[in-house]
């Protein structure tokens, strides 16, 4: 018997990404570290990452990477949050390399990796006008690149990246990129060696490297969403066939099925989350509730219904309501529903204790 909400995790797919993911990369010379943070670094997942040929694996929490380095010593760990001042300590014993932009910090992981005898890696951001984070003034960022480079015998100046499409939804093009490269150049002449990585960002960067526009120079990305699933294209506005989106497939069971008024009825004010909602009268439709919210899956609006004429109505914390009046297969209370999901409802349901998961 399976429990549900249950999310589906076939490995097998998911591998194949991250294979097509690594040879598309490394076949314009590009590094991959494989972002597992949507996924709350579930093991299995970095498995099929690492099956699939990815060498490094990176998240945004360190105990994510402190997992990942426990199960798989020999696999390369990069830290994409910069580190809190808090959790250097952790941060040197199960993140082979972090993104930093302060120097406060970096002076603290220098401490630290000499206390556990380790070289910490370290890529120094620079913000190209996405506004989260990485240095404004190029001037600042290069006076730290060789500050690290004379002064942080315990820590490796591995290289420079920055982040787009994340806060300020800018798009990562060959002016603000082609910008990163000459940043590196000019840090590579003040500390007389070439650096590893030239790191020019996510998944949000796969158009350029798609349509190999991509600036020579440009040698290392980080790329989670698109090897996990397909929305990101939508929203950047490119295709990559060869990525499929049924790694992970979530079910829910059906609780109760009704022919119910489309337009709620009385005087309508707020709804659980203090927003004002419209409706559109219909008339009378055949609605289904799933046993899941947004508890479990965040904007459930988002998921992608895998039976046709199923139609998603809205919901709250622990409902979904579907539409099913033109489904042409019946469906009855105990039946589950299967949706293809985006990116917010995997982060949710992969660390939602309530979602079963099981890998296939
Ligand atoms: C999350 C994150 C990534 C990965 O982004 P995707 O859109 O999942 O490819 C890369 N870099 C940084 C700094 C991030 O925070």
């Amino acid at each position: 018997m399976s429990r549900y909400p249950l999310l589906e995790i076939h490995t097998h797919r998911l591998q194949e990404n991250a294979t097509v993911m690594q040879d598309t990369l490394a076949s314009q010379g590009i590094v991959l570290s494989g972002v597992v943070k949507g996924a709350n670094g579930l093991i299995g997942v970095v498995k099929s990452f690492i099956d699939g040929g990815i060498q490094s694996i990176a998240s945004s929490h360190i105990n994510q990477l402190k997992q990942i380095k426990e199960a798989f010593p020999s696999i390369h760990t990069l830290s994409v949050r910069i580190p809190m001042p808090s959790e250097v300590e952790e941060m040197v014993r199960y993140a082979d390399a972090s993104l930093n932009s302060e120097m406060t910090t970096i002076k603290l992981l220098n401490q630290a990796a000499q206390k556990y005898d380790k070289q910490h890696e370290i890529i120094l951001m620079a913000d190209l006008g996405d506004l989260r984070e990485g240095y404004f003034d190029i001037d600042e960022l290069i006076g730290s690149a060789v500050y690290i480079e004379r002064e942080c015998p315990h820590l490796i100046l591995k290289g420079v990246g920055t982040n787009l499409g994340c806060y300020g939804a800018i798009q990562a093009d060959t002016e603000n990129l082609g910008q990163l490269v000459e940043i590196a150049g000019k840090i590579e002449m003040a500390i007389q060696r070439k650096l590893d990585w030239v790191s020019g960002g996510a998944s949000s960067s796969l158009p350029l490297v798609l349509n190999q526009t991509l600036p020579e120079g440009i040698n290392h990305l980080r790329v989670g969403n698109n090897i996990l699933l397909k929305d990101t294209e939508q929203y950047n506005n490119y295709q990559f066939d060869a990525i499929r989106n049924d790694a992970f497939i979530l079910k829910a069971e059906v609780i109760e099925v009704k022919d119910k008024p489309s337009h709620p009825i009385g005087t309508i004010t707020v709804d659980a989350f203090g927003k004002q909602p419209t409706y559109v009268d219909r008339g009378i439709r055949k609605r289904a509730i799933l046993a899941i919210g947004r508890q479990e899956a965040g904007d459930m609006m988002k998921l992608m219904p895998m039976v046709d004429g199923v139609e998603i109505v809205g919901g709250s914390s622990d409902h979904t309501i579907v539409d099913i009046t033109d489904c042409k297969q019946a469906i009855e209370v105990g039946d589950t529903l299967s949706f293809e999901v985006e990116y917010e409802n995997l982060l949710y349901l992969t660390q939602s204790p309530d979602v079963d998961k099981k890998y296939l």
